[in-house]
């Protein structure tokens, strides 16, 4: 069985790494020579407008799949002629656009901040509809909190909209979250919809830093998550994994993005769950029977971002798993991430401070995470 993933990064390389026990080959396709997924899986080099080399790519390939959102739509659109593109293309161009994103969202009935589109000749109508403080985002192109700027004030949000020059914004009211929660999800061609546990994420500088899985006292709120993928996947006759991430404000959940693919905050699905959101993207988009989303104990997620620590002391840490990338080192970067698993939250938060110290990793430790 063979498999095209088109982009080349940490996602696409862990996709890879997942297909070989079940005798799925991957190729990758990035522009990039350097994309770090081309370490463990043939890499086809290329534009993504150039015309032969997606037939090349596309040639042999059971089915066809992304690992970032950001790829061209007409790409995806493009390969759709020569082998099946799961998830549909249609979930890239409504995911990548943060305004269509959140206009789906309440199109099929899952709660999000107050939004609108900002108007760059009339920017005070937004402004009128989200109310202060709020939040200024790329429409289209940011991740990981970049192109966004929090406005307490008006003359911050006016100031916020005029410094992103011409580009297409949107404005969203600020919420006073308690957390920030994310739930992974997998629906296969049979329309069959499993999720994993929640996530409790943790941000430093608008990148995740600590995903706690299961996040603690979270069970009564897995309805509610399992509620919104489906109506989700089903609206988008969606195959393969989904990730949405969530604000908590008391019992409800916000959306606040929706990611069409293998996600940072599943990564601790390798080692932490029965089936890994790798393997499952990798089983539903091949019509396979899906695996069990359980998890096995607690888990802990931690990224490494920009410096890779002393491995010798991480791997020293019970319960630790150790993944890099291969990517050399630049500031906020992610060049892997360690998970520490342990049977309960007690054992995961000793492991975690340990971790935490040995690596002097950026993640302030309170008794809150897990
Ligand atoms: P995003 O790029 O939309 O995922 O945002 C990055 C981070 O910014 C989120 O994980 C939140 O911590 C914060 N954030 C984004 N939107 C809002 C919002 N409407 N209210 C409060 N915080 C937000």
């Amino acid at each position: 069985m063979q498999v095209g993933i088109l982009g080349g990064g940490q996602l696409g390389r862990m996709l890879a790494l997942a297909g070989y026990p079940l005798g799925v080959r991957c190729v990758v396709y990035d522009p990039s020579p350097d994309a770090c997924a081309g370490e463990v899986a043939p890499l086809l080099c290329a534009p993504y407008d150039a015309a032969d080399s997606l037939e090349r790519f596309a040639l042999g390939k059971q089915v066809i799949t992304y690992e970032f959102e950001n790829v061209p739509v007409e790409t995806a659109r493009q390969l759709e002629r020569y082998a099946p593109v799961r998830p549909t293309p249609r979930a890239l161009e409504l995911f990548q656009d943060r305004l269509l994103e959140k206009q789906f969202l309440q199109e099929v009935g899952i709660p999000t901040p107050a939004f609108a589109p900002v108007d760059l000749d009339n920017p005070a109508g937004a402004l009128e509809q989200v109310g202060c403080p709020c939040v200024v985002k790329a429409r289209r192109g940011g991740y990981d909190g970049k192109g966004q700027a929090v406005a307490q004030t008006h003359g911050d949000y006016f100031r916020a909209v005029a410094q992103r020059g011409s580009q297409p914004l949107i404005a969203e009211a600020f919420v006073p979250f308690e957390r920030e929660l994310s739930v992974v999800g997998v629906r296969g061609s049979n329309g069959e919809t499993r999720v994993y546990p929640l996530v409790q994420n943790h941000h430093h500088e608008g990148i995740l830093r600590l995903s706690v899985a299961p996040a603690p006292n979270s069970d009564a709120l897995l309805p509610t998550a399992y509620d919104y993928i489906q109506r989700l996947t089903h609206a988008l006759g969606y195959v393969g994994v989904i990730a949405l991430e969530m604000f908590q404000v008391g019992e409800q959940l916000l959306a606040n993005e929706v990611a069409p693919r293998v996600h940072n905050s599943g990564h601790w699905t390798i080692e932490g769950a029965h089936t890994s959101q790798f393997e499952n993207h990798l089983r539903a988009i091949l019509n396979l029977p899906l695996g069990s989303t359980a998890a096995r104990g607690v888990s802990a997620m931690v990224n490494l971002i920009g410096e890779v620590p002393d491995i010798g002391a991480i791997l020293r840490i019970e319960g630790a798993h150790l993944h890099l990338y291969g990517k050399s080192p630049r500031r906020g970067r992610k060049l892997g991430h360690i998970t520490l698993c342990a049977d309960d939250h007690a054992s995961l938060r000793k492991r975690l401070a340990l971790l935490i110290s040995r690596a002097s990793l950026p993640v302030p430790l309170d008794d809150t995470r897990c």
